[in-house]
């Protein structure tokens, strides 16, 4: 299938259908930019997730994992210069009334003709650009008072540059070491959109990596080629993932390099991840602000410095995205189209479905003592209804890789098919062995069948 006809349509409506996602708060009508996730999206994103882990923890003795609180003291956002600059350019239409970021005209839909995009047609009245802060405001304790004005992290960074200090003293680590979290962030997008690509409520997954001023520029080529390495791993067709250095008017304040890692979407080159050189701008602006010395102090030279910080920052939701796209694929077998999900098996959310051919002839309980003994060890499903070839079809839409199969012979000699999601190759298994089999197909190296365009 040519990429073209992989479409957001598409990834929203099977996304629908199959229970990865819905939209939130549905029987009202919809909240603007928001989603909920279902079973097979919870399954498919905690496995992105794992794999981030593993990449940046697990496999590396030079990186620890860190939980912060969503709410934080506001001054951390005073430092940071999110009150200040955490702004997109604002205009409203004073036809239409709706509001649109300047920067983002020329992909955003005229309110009164959706062809056309906003700004473009003679009715169109567009106001001058205004700021406008993305950060969620809210007050904690029960009185709105002065001082009680808190934020919704708009980034899972800061709550790393504000345990530092915390780290330096139990972890045992010194630079280069690096400290990683995952969780949710809150930003109030002037237009959000595109599915789960741009929503105000979003998981971050975000790593810095604090080095000695004089190495920062190596390490900032070393997670560049991490980063890109980990989605290529993970199959991304390597002709839709690409590097590209931001000029020198994209740079935010706090960066004096970023280079994103973009996915060819079906909207174009986007952001998947960004890689930016922070300097030493956000430990001095916290050390400020503070007044705690926020720094690394050698204890054999006594040398002191402040650490200059590389940040991989990416989104579990829109990595999602991305492997949901590249994955998509819809073909022929035996004159049926099939929608498929060629997804990493590591990443898919069911990696083995046990099916009886028949629901007769005992093939059910042999089946259902097969599935028992598989899902103490994978995310397993168990599918007894309808006819095998729609059973086979639910699970490839899923991106289910591998479909065991009971059928008279198994009662016989104990051996099962092993269907392959998308060789289609069916293997005779015996079942003592199934287990050692699907583990050794999940540890292999996979790349996407779907032809680079
Ligand atoms: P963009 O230019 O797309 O607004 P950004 O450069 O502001 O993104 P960063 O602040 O670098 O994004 O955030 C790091 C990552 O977090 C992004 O690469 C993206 O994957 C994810 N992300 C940021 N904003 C959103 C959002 N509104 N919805 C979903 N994911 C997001």
């Amino acid at each position: 299938m040519p990429h073209d006809s992989v479409t957001m349509e598409k990834i929203v409506s099977l996304c629908k259908r199959r229970g990865f996602v819905f939209q939130s708060s549905e029987i009202y009508g919809g909240i603007g930019s928001s989603y909920d996730y279902g079973h097979y999206g919870v399954l498919l994103k905690n496995n992105v997730k794992a794999q981030w882990w593993r990449a940046m923890l697990q496999e590396r003795d030079d990186v620890v994992a860190l939980d912060s609180a969503i709410i934080q003291h506001p001054t951390t956002w005073l430092a940071s210069g999110h009150l200040a600059g955490f702004t997109d350019p604002l205009v409203d239409c004073r036809t239409c009334k709706l509001r649109f970021r300047a920067d983002h005209l020329e992909v955003s839909a005229c309110g009164r003709r959706p062809s056309k995009h906003a700004g473009e047609t003679d009715d169109c009245d567009l106001t001058e650009a205004r700021d406008f802060n993305l950060m969620f405001e809210t007050t904690v304790g029960p009185v709105k008072e002065e001082g009680s004005t808190v934020y919704l992290r708009p980034e899972t960074a800061q709550g790393i540059f504000l345990n530092f200090k915390n780290y330096l003293q139990f972890s045992r680590k010194k630079p280069p070491f690096g400290i990683a979290q995952i969780g949710k962030s809150f930003r109030n997008e002037i237009t959000p959109g595109n599915f789960i690509f741009r929503t105000r409520e979003f998981e971050q997954m975000e790593m810095e990596f604090f080095v000695a001023p004089g190495e920062a520029e190596r390490w900032h080529e070393h997670w560049l080629s991490e980063r890109r390495d980990w989605y290529l791993r993970l199959g991304v067709r390597a002709d839709h993932l690409r590097l590209r250095a931001h000029g020198a008017e994209e740079l935010s304040h706090y960066s004096s390099a970023t280079s994103d890692v973009e996915y060819l979407f079906p909207i174009g080159w986007q952001e998947l991840e960004g890689v930016a050189n922070r300097g030493d701008f956000d430990l001095t602006q916290h050390a400020k602000h503070s007044g705690q010395r926020l720094e690394y102090v050698d204890s054999a030279s006594g040398d002191r410095y402040v650490p200059h910080v590389i940040e991989p920052a990416a989104g579990a939701d829109r990595a999602m995205l991305a492997f949901l796209v590249d994955a998509y694929d819809e073909d022929e077998i035996e004159g049926e189209a099939r929608t498929v999900l060629r997804l990493h098996p590591l990443l898919a959310p069911v990696k083995v479905a046990v099916l009886p051919l028949v629901r007769k002839d005992r093939q059910p309980e042999l089946a259902r003592a097969v599935y028992a003994e598989l899902r103490e060890r994978f995310q397993a499903e168990y599918d007894e209804g309808g006819a095998i070839g729609r059973r086979y079809r639910r699970q490839d839409e899923i991106g289910t890789p591998w479909a065991v199969t009971i059928d008279h012979r198994s009662l016989e000699d104990h051996t099962v098919t092993l269907r392959d999601r998308d060789s289609l190759a069916q293997d005779r298994i015996p079942i003592a062995r199934l287990g050692e089999e699907i583990e050794t197909r999940l540890r292999a190296p996979w790349s996407s069948p779907k032809p680079d365009d």
